[in-house]
């Protein structure tokens, strides 16, 4: 009987497990995963769960009995540090191997931090429910957060310590929010949404000094010249993708992650999914690394269905959504600097659409509580097919129309 063993009980790892059963792999499942918890929705560890809006059980995927129900192993607060492929075999920190014929890596990613900051408990980064438990608890008692970075997390955190009553201090090393993610235009706007409710935004700026007290941060001194007072600092940079793993296992690395082809597959027997994949897409005709939920999990049925029925492209358009204030952004493809944005709907008014074209292909739409024109440019990216950017700007042009119009 074959045993898939899962190193990672994030996005991916999870999905894969339950989607091998579902596929009828009837095979044992061991979900090995660092994490001291079972696995959890991640995008509610800076929202709704850091607000104490929701809280455990409901921000685990499955309860316990779901895993004994399916046949699926957890093994928890167990890291797995090398390996053989040849063999077949992973190695576990503390001692043990799990065989495998087939394995399945989801390893995400561990945050960045600064090495001028200090180590100290009022420093934080966020990445697991544990991290977002600790965040929790000193948010309640701070009064003056400061945010460094302002990505994703650092952005939503903003939002959430806001919601909660809390002053904000965001010092982002870019000219404007999410730039790296969504452009100067879009973080422009970002930086005016969080302005307007009260987020004391510092662009272009980075911390010259750190003031201390004991073994606590108590201040920063910033680029622009000025000192602020603050009692909780969140370092929110991004990630690093975690590659040990996968290089001690001899893995091909390429463009900060594990090169996959369209079907998810690193090696024999060896599939990798979620932030650390550099996948093949098919319908996009490159590969993409991305680092959102949605993709993750996808990554993880994905595998089950190579797995399950031998090589299958994965060729769902990567999705990701975020959700700040009453401002909630999606976005369908993957585009980069050099497409020409075409730009729907008000602006002013927070409800648009921005579409990404090269030559006439679009490769990806950003929409800002315009979910509709979202899902239609999603439809529009996997027919790519070719599309008048005087038509996608119209806002009189139905784009049911343009998704239902023949192939050119
Ligand atoms: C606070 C927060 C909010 C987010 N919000 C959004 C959002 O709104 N929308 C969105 O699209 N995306 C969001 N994301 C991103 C999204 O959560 C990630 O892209 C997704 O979790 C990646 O899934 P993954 O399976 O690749 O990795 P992860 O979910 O990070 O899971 C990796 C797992 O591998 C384990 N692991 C790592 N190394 C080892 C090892 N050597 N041995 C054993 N186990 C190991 C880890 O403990 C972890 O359990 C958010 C992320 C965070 C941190």
């Amino acid at each position: 009987m074959a045993r898939a063993v899962i190193v990672g009980g994030g996005g991916a790892g999870d999905a894969a497990a339950f989607a091998l059963r579902k596929r009828g792999f009837d095979g044992d499942i061991v979900v090995v995963s660092a994490d001291q918890d079972r696995p959890y929705d991640r995008p509610y560890l800076s929202k709704e769960f850091l607000r104490g809006e929701i809280d455990v059980p409901k921000v685990f995927l499955h309860d316990e009995a779901e895993y004994a129900k399916e046949g699926i192993e957890l093994r928890l607060d167990a890291r797995v540090i090398g390996g053989s492929l040849s063999e077949r075999k992973v190695t576990l920190a503390g001692g043990g191997e799990a065989a495998f014929d087939v394995l399945v890596l989801g390893l995400g990613g561990t945050p960045r931090r600064l090495p001028e900051l200090p180590t100290a408990p009022n420093v934080l980064t966020l990445r697991s429910l544990r991290d977002s438990r600790v965040l929790r608890e000193a948010l309640g008692r701070a009064s003056r957060l400061l945010l460094i970075g302002a990505g994703f997390i650092g952005a939503e955190v903003a939002a959430s310590a806001r919601k909660l009553g809390k002053e904000v201090l965001i010092v982002e090393a870019l000219p404007v929010p999410l730039q790296r993610a969504l452009g100067r235009e879009v973080g422009e706007i970002y930086a005016r949404i969080h302005r307007d409710r009260g987020v004391d935004v510092r662009t272009g700026a980075k911390v010259d000094r750190w003031h201390t007290d004991g073994d606590r941060v108590t201040g920063a001194s910033i680029s622009d010249g000025t000192h602020e007072e603050v009692d909780l600092v969140l370092v929110a940079v991004g990630i690093e993708p975690n590659l040990e793993l996968p290089k001690a296992l001899g893995l091909p690395i390429e463009g900060g992650g594990v090169s996959v082809d369209e079907g998810l597959r690193a090696a024999e027997n060896v599939y990798v999914g979620g932030d650390i994949a550099l996948h093949r897409h098919p319908v996009l005709r490159r590969s993409i690394r991305v680092e959102h939920w949605e993709v993750a999990k996808g990554h993880g049925r994905g595998i089950a269905a190579s797995i399950t029925s031998g090589h299958t492209p994965y060729a769902k358009i990567p999705y990701f959504w975020s959700d700040q204030y009453d401002v909630s952004l999606e976005y369908r493809g993957h585009a980069s600097g050099d497409d020409v944005a075409v730009w729907r709907g008000d602006r002013e008014a927070l409800t648009f659409s921005v579409f990404y074209l090269r030559g006439s292909i679009i490769q990806g739409v950003l929409s800002m509580n315009d979910p509709k024109t979202n899902e239609l440019g999603g439809k529009l990216i996997e027919s790519r097919r070719s599309v008048d950017p005087t038509a996608l700007a119209n806002p009189g042009v139905d784009l049911s129309e343009l998704v239902g119009a023949g192939a050119t």
